[in-house]
């Protein structure tokens, strides 16, 4: 029977995502316990029969059926290995271990369904069986894993909490340098200019520079609002939240979100691209819920700072 066994699905491994680095390090064994678990689950030997616990079982197999099929003396019922667990009326029993490594690593279903090649409808039976499943048989990694995912809990694995750390402590190492080589003489006689940005200025050379430039978060404007912008960026939110929360208009919300991107990559905080990308994908279903519950979200506005005139704009003179 082992030999009908199918090689175990090995995260990171192929096109398949690495689960382990979404997940603290104390939940990794529970995880890889559970993946074995649901792949063996269709295969394991039936010893107690599920209905009455007696072990006056009669093992049949029959080409026509997918698993041994077992008959009970005593109760006269029958049953297989995956009677009374739920998973018994799902089919394709050889994906289900792939599937909750997809659902471990934070896939939505948009992503996981047509990968799988399942819909919407086989998607949700599955989810509510590995659910179901993962409560009974690792609740720590339950608990854990069901709070992030429906965002209850934002809280990262200290891993990528610690990159969260990085990226804030970079902006503010940056934004409050009291001292920068000049980029021109390589000269470190220079001196800050007063202001939030961190600009600038050598003496010797007479050259004004901005220790920001070449960084994504070269040119950006209000330099007051982008730790708290970051905050959201990292913890999933959308641009509309972003916009709500920081004051700004639509389309600086959706720049501002795309630099911050590229600053952590840039940075090299890969792990935590990949849990923004979970937080992200989870955050439609919270507003939704939010909203279903009589929860009201305000409409995006423009920009509550006072606007500029764009350079080169048309000025219509009487
Ligand atoms: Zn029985
Ligand atoms: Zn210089």
């Amino acid at each position: 029977m082992t030999s009908r066994l199918p090689d175990l699905p090995i995260p990171g491994q192929g096109d398949l995502p690495d689960y382990e680095v979404r997940l603290p390090m104390h939940l990794r064994p529970d995880a890889n316990r559970l993946i074995r678990y649901l792949h063996e689950l269709p295969y394991r030997r039936v010893k107690f029969c599920p209905w009455c616990s007696n072990t006056n079982l009669t093992c049949q197999t029959h080409p026509a059926r997918r698993l041994p099929y077992y008959y009970c003396g005593s109760c006269q019922k029958g049953c297989n290995s995956l009677s009374d667990t739920p998973f018994a009326n799902l089919r394709r029993m050889e994906l289900w271990s792939t599937f909750a490594l997809y659902l471990l690593a934070g896939w939505s279903s948009v992503q996981i369904a047509p990968r799988l090649g399942m819909n919407h409808k086989v998607y949700f039976s599955w989810g509510k069986a590995t659910r179901e499943v993962m409560a009974e048989e690792c609740p720590e990694l339950y608990q854990w894993w069901t709070t992030r995912h429906y965002r209850e809990n934002l809280q990262a694995p200290e891993h990528i909490a610690a990159q969260q750390q990085a990226v804030m402590a970079w902006i503010d190492t940056m934004l409050n340098a009291r001292h920068a080589i000049c980029p021109k003489c390589k000269g470190d006689r220079t001196y800050r200019i007063t202001g939030i940005r961190p600009k600038f200025k050598c003496d010797p050379c007479v050259t004004c520079f901005s220790i920001l430039s070449g960084t994504p978060l070269e040119g950006m404007i209000r330099p007051d609002l982008w730790l708290d912008f970051v905050k959201g960026v990292m913890n999933g939110q959308s641009i509309p939240d972003l916009k709500r929360s920081s004051g700004l208009g639509m389309g600086a919300s959706t720049r501002w979100r795309r630099q911050f991107l590229l600053l952590i990559e840039a940075l090299g905080h890969a792990e935590l691209l990949g849990w923004i990308t979970w937080m992200r994908s989870r955050r439609n279903n919270e507003a939704v819920s939010f909203v279903r519950q009589g929860g009201h979200l305000d409409k995006a506005q423009r920009s509550i700072y006072p606007q500029g005139r764009r350079k080169g704009g048309f000025v219509w003179r009487q």
